[in-house]
């Protein structure tokens, strides 16, 4: 069993709040995405995890042991970074061995145990190079194996894919999905990155400057995101977010006008998925502004326009056609809206 528990933990640095206060069981064989901005503490979370951080409060448990003064070599947890570490004097092979080497693990065992990992990532042809000799994305695959090969209760993976360029990321995105669910290892993962969070996690915790937003399965996190700073952050597009006022259910903001909303009157933030609205040629929805851009997909056509200052997207059938100017209408049926608290950005309905 490997659950870890996560109580309370928080880090400062004198005055300034790395984590605060972040509390969450992470269950045996769960994958788990720590995703936020740059610098909102996820890669230290993670670091008081490995031990590579001193804890300032809280505590955490991997299993049945509190590992706050055990030694990140004590806690069998296995790390992948994004600089991946690789030993340059040494082949592949020798890299993927290393770990059992320090560990001392019976020399009887190396020879299976590298070769099985080094199959998991599909590197058995690759085992006498260096890793200059290497892409970035089979260097990569060498740091995989090399955690693989430890067999540990934990793995811990700090941006994995950020090295990689597009194509190479999406792949080797894939390739993490399936041995995941092979090895069935309690994993967390952290990136910025939400398209991997989404397809990745069993559960995504968003992070923002330090303080966790929400923990939910990625579709809890996209249907029904708890404030503004998680919905603006998840989805390709982020939601429409639009700033007005509610009165009766009515909601207005410039060249807009939704009715039929719950929610108490006073200020609000007005959210739609562009994915949920649809666009047309004429006056007859709920938000009326000229055409700001046409973007083609190839699958669909993505309108924007402003209302505002602020851009709304709008994702149409690839036929729909506007030219920039020409004025173009949204509709925005009450079922489909969010709305959150204008102060705080929690979420209202
Ligand atoms: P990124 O995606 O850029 O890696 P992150 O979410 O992983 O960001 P952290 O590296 O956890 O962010 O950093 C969280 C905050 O703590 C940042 O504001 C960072 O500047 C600060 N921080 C990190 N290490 C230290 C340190 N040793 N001393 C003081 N502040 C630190």
């Amino acid at each position: 069993m490997a659950e870890i528990q996560l109580r309370n933990l928080s880090k400062r640095w004198g005055s300034f709040v790395g984590v605060d206060n972040f509390d969450l069981t992470i269950a045996d064989r769960e994958f788990l995405v720590l995703l936020g901005p740059s610098g909102c503490g996820k890669t230290t979370t993670m670091r008081m995890i490995a031990g590579l951080e001193e804890v300032t409060e809280g505590e955490i448990w991997i299993g049945d042991r509190k590992v706050n003064d055990l030694e990140p070599k004590d806690r069998d947890v296995a790390m992948v970074f994004q600089s991946y570490g690789l030993y340059p004097n040494m082949n592949v092979y020798d890299n993927i061995r290393f770990p059992l080497k320090v560990r001392k693990v019976d020399k009887s065992e190396h020879d299976a145990r590298v070769m099985k990992a080094a199959e998991m990532v599909e590197l058995t042809d690759f085992l006498h190079r260096k890793p200059a000799a290497l892409s970035g994305g089979q260097r990569q695959r060498v740091a995989l194996a090399r955690a693989i090969v430890r067999e540990p209760n934990v793995f811990l993976m700090d941006e994995p894919l950020s090295n990689l360029d597009a194509k190479l990321r999406v792949s080797t995105r894939a390739q993490i999905k399936n041995l995941s669910h092979e090895l069935q290892v309690t994993t967390v993962y952290v990136t910025h990155d939400q398209i991997e969070a989404m397809t990745l996690a069993d559960r995504v915790v968003v992070m923002n400057a330090g303080v966790v937003q929400q923990v939910g399965s990625p579709t809890e996190i996209y249907d029904n995101p708890a404030n503004t700073f998680v919905a603006g952050f998840i989805g390709s597009p982020a939601m429409n977010l639009i700033d007005g006022h509610l009165a009766g259910g009515r909601f207005t903001a410039q060249g807009t006008e939704v009715t039929g909303l719950k929610g108490p009157d006073g200020p609000v933030t007005l959210g739609f998925r562009a994915e949920d609205a649809t666009v047309s040629n004429d006056t007859s929805g709920q938000i009326t502004a000229p055409a700001y851009s046409m973007e083609l997909l190839g699958d669909a056509t993505m309108v924007t326009v402003r209302v505002d200052g602020q851009q709304v997207n709008v994702k149409a059938s690839k036929e729909y056609r506007a030219e920039i100017g020409d004025t173009v209408s949204i509709s925005v049926p009450p079922e489909i809206c969010h709305l959150f608290d204008r102060q705080s950005g929690a979420r209202i309905a």
